[in-house]
């Protein structure tokens, strides 16, 4: 998979108007040229920012809109108004614009020049009004955009553009995401149900399924050869058990689970699909649960559902893009079951298997042992701890008439002891603002048991994601009350249904 920042831009436009005459409007382009090299410069702003010409009037700003749809090289658009730029000359090129769009309130000076200042400097820059009549358009014509406020050189500034930067990768990504599943979702199950053709309006996904057939058929067609690189790999990468190395007794497992990766890569690369799931109960012919293998492919980059959970595999695979070059991974988890010693209450997260290693920058152990759930031979797995540090955990519910975003703040934490009989990828975390609320909060929202855990990104990418693709986020953090929330997701029911329309 190509790393999803290679070839992709964020446009910096700047508004102005005629009025002011060549001089000003040469200071405006360079001053507006200096606030975008700092910003592509920035580290914070993982992808390369394009100034574009200074805009003066109505059918030029149309035309960049529809430019900025046009080239899927552009994330999105940043606009700043350095001086006064009448806003209805902004309404065509608003009303046109389908990118995310992120307005920048910022000036060229840091400091105001209080000796010197005159009338000139007055007349150029002007942003504290001319953002103003900016922000008046926009929230008038109910555009979704993220505001951010300050000087380019304060790092709380660029960060927060590169968050955005990054929720726009999503959105790209979703809309380029093919999801195969294999296998329907789980018999009775209700949260993983959904709806596939809305999700292709609102996150541009498109979400088929193949016959477990087709995986089987693809997992056989696998080289002997290819199976030995892989092996070879692994005992590279993992502390693998004796019992499944090369020469012992139960190696072919393992040889298998390296067949059930390669047969997958290869029907997804055929498919040219980017997320994925399976589903326990429809394995076929296939030997194990895919579990070693699924892991692998997320650590790929590879969005994951268990149990045919689509809507989370969405939300895994951006946050691999949305985290990618970033300390720390994504994955599926799963609230699994609680410590609940007051004053010490932390919840333990895991799945059957299915636990991407990214989430660990420790060497994770290669096992097998038996599964009691599927009738199948022993699946291998890899095995680690989490890393510890902060992290977030999102889920995508399907409320009948929208999707809904939940999102808990939380700590990874190391466990409180070993965990000598538990052989899967897990991780244990402390939920804010103190678990009982965070589960109070969590259950009045109606989220899914089945979430992404990242450790890579903050809930500001996911609410910045949630604004573009104007979807309801309900976060759950350090502030969160229950009497808050629950009025929160009262009043959300009735914004989100007005907002629609018929
Ligand atoms: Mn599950």
């Amino acid at each position: 998979m190509s790393t999803p920042f290679a070839g992709r831009e964020i446009w910096f436009l700047t508004g102005s108007q005629d009025l002011y005459g060549e001089d000003t409007l040469r200071q405006v382009a360079d001053q507006s040229q200096a606030i975008a090299r700092a910003l592509d410069d920035a580290t914070a702003v993982p992808v390369r920012v394009v100034w574009k010409p200074v805009l003066k009037d109505s059918a030029a700003i149309r035309r960049m809109a529809l430019e900025a749809n046009a080239a899927d090289a552009c994330l999105g658009v940043i606009a700043w108004m350095h001086t006064f730029s009448p806003a209805k000359m902004w309404i065509a090129g608003l009303d046109a614009l389908r990118t995310p769009l992120l307005h920048l309130h910022t000036q060229a000076n840091v400091e105001l020049p209080w000796a010197t200042i005159d009338m000139d400097f007055m007349n150029l820059n002007q942003a504290a009004h001319g953002d103003r009549e900016f922000g008046y358009i926009q929230t008038r014509l109910g555009v979704p955009r993220k505001t951010v406020v300050g000087h380019v050189s304060n790092p709380v500034v660029s960060q927060r553009i590169g968050d955005w930067a990054r929720a726009a990768a999503g959105w790209a990504a979703t809309h380029e995401l093919k999801l195969a599943r294999f296998g329907d979702n789980m018999r009775n199950v209700a949260v993983t149900e959904g709806d596939k053709t809305e999700a292709e309006l609102r996150f541009g996904v498109s979400v088929n399924t193949w016959g477990v057939n087709d995986l089987v058929a693809a997992v056989d067609e696998v080289a002997d050869s290819s199976v030995d690189a892989l092996v070879a790999e692994y005992e590279d990468l993992y502390d693998v058990a004796p019992e499944l190395r090369k020469g012992a007794e139960r190696h072919d497992s393992l040889r298998y689970g390296a067949r059930q990766e390669l047969g997958l890569l290869a029907l997804l690369t055929s498919l040219g699909a980017t997320a994925f799931t399976t589903n326990f109960e429809d394995l076929g012919a296939l030997r194990q649960l895919p579990g070693l293998a699924v892991q692998r492919l997320m650590s790929q980059g590879y969005g994951f559902g268990a149990e045919g959970d689509w809507k989370t595999a969405v939300l895994v695979r951006a946050a691999k893009v949305m985290g990618e070059g970033l300390p720390g991974g994504a994955s599926l988890m799963e609230d699994y079951t609680y410590h609940l010693v007051p004053g010490a209450e932390k919840i333990l997260g895991a799945h059957m298997l299915e636990i991407c290693p990214s989430l660990t920058t420790a060497k994770p152990s290669l096992e097998i042992h038996p599964l009691g759930i599927g009738g199948k031979e022993d699946p291998v797995r890899l095995v680690f701890d989490t890393d510890s540090g902060p992290g977030v955990v999102v889920a995508l519910s399907d409320m009948r008439d929208r999707f809904r975003l939940t999102a808990n703040v939380v700590e990874v934490v190391p466990p409180d002891a070993e965990l000598p009989n538990l052989p899967v990828a897990r991780a244990v975390w402390r939920p804010a603002p103190d678990l009982a609320t965070s589960a109070e909060a969590w259950l009045t929202a109606g989220a899914a048991h089945h979430t992404v855990l990242t450790t890579a990104i903050g809930v500001e990418v996911f609410a910045d994601f949630a604004e573009i693709a104007r979807t309801e986020l309900l976060v759950i953090d350090e502030r969160t009350t229950i009497r808050d929330f629950a009025r929160e997701v009262r009043w959300n029911q009735a914004y989100y249904r007005l907002a629609q329309g018929l």
